[in-house]
């Protein structure tokens, strides 16, 4: 029987990281109860990653952000509570909500396959509320089952960290030599399926971060060091994570003729100007869009058949602001993971 009463849980119960307004830090609150659709599910969180997009919202880098809003993206819990409507979903089933929250399913986009690039999408922790909370809601249709096999807290940066390094992997191509620009969540992640895929992963970190090049090399990398720095062979494609504008034409220089660049995060400073030269010789330059649920679907079928494992380093809730801050300063190693 599906309960018909959504105001199960006393207030006090459920609270979140909320930011109020732009530029000011998360503030813990108790929140009223959440009201559910028919097609929603409640989820109780057990951990929620968190992403580098996270930082982008809070620092209003990002348009049309939905505020108050509770930031996250990468969500592991159990559903408390389900919409009338719901029948892909039980009370207690373990889901991981993800950053793509929902799609119109009529805009060509949808239409043609590519619901990443959706005309009237809603985003995860970001147009709507996300996980860094007790409880959050979704719609049914894009929580993905997660199963019993593995920790919360090593999952959760698969949701995104994963997914859109999956996507961003694909779109490298069948590159041998894959460089892979910024070695944090999605990074390690990625590292771990070329690897796998037999590829020859080559990672680059920030000038001088020595721990990061280790943590790179530990996971199979043949070659680390900082971004500033060519390769010891011309690369085939490579995958930037960082944020950094400058990396761009860093990649472009590491690349070999005919390869590709792709730029996975949503948002980067600005890109500096370069030589054509560097493009020329049909050198491809793309971007990476979101996800679909397909691509949640191929990669969470990989991640037993690679033996994925995330390094992750788990935080009370409350500690928000903190993590975050210790992300923008590259203090994270591997993945930060928020537990309520
Ligand atoms: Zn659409
Ligand atoms: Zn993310």
């Amino acid at each position: 029987m599906l309960p018909v009463s959504y105001g199960l849980l006393p207030e006090k119960q459920m609270r979140a990281m909320v930011q109020p307004a732009p530029g000011v830090p998360l503030q813990m609150q108790e929140r009223a109860d959440l009201s559910l659709g028919d097609r929603e599910i409640r989820v109780k969180v057990s951990a929620c990653g968190v992403c580098r997009t996270d930082l982008h919202v809070v620092d209003a880098e990002l348009p049309g952000i939905k505020y108050p809003i509770v930031p996250g993206h990468e969500i592991v819990g159990r559903v408390d509570l389900v919409g009338r409507d719901v029948t892909t979903h039980a009370i207690g089933d373990r889901v991981g909500i993800p950053w793509l929250g929902y799609t119109c399913g009529v805009c060509r986009f949808c239409r043609e396959g590519m619901e990443n690039l959706c005309d009237r999408p809603l985003f995860t922790g970001y147009t709507r509320d996300g996980g860094y909370a007790t409880h959050t809601i979704a719609d049914a249709r894009y929580a993905f089952p997660l199963g019993e096999d593995g920790d919360d807290v090593s999952i959760a940066p698969l949701l995104c960290a994963g997914l859109i390094g999956w996507r961003s992997l694909v779109m490298a191509g069948n590159a041998e030599r894959l460089g892979i620009y910024g070695f944090g969540a999605a990074g390690h992640i990625v590292a771990q399926i070329a690897r796998w895929q037999g590829r020859y992963v080559y990672a680059f970190t920030r000038s001088g971060d020595v721990e990061a090049q280790e943590f790179a090399r530990r996971l199979g990398a043949v070659w680390a060091g900082g971004s500033d720095q060519l390769p010891d062979a011309p690369l085939d494609a490579a995958i930037i994570y960082a944020p950094a504008g400058a990396l761009v034409p860093a990649a472009l220089r590491a690349v070999r003729k005919g390869g590709r660049v792709v730029c996975a995060g949503i948002h980067m400073s600005d890109i500096p100007s370069f030589p054509y030269d560097i493009l020329w010789q049909e050198r491809q330059l793309v971007s990476v869009a979101n996800l679909t649920r397909q691509d949640g679907a191929d990669f969470l079928k990989i991640v037993p058949q690679a033996g994925i494992r995330t390094q992750t380093t788990a935080f009370p809730l409350v500690e928000a602001n903190e993590v975050l801050t210790k992300l923008r300063t590259g203090q994270i190693l591997g993945a930060a993971v928020l537990e309520p």
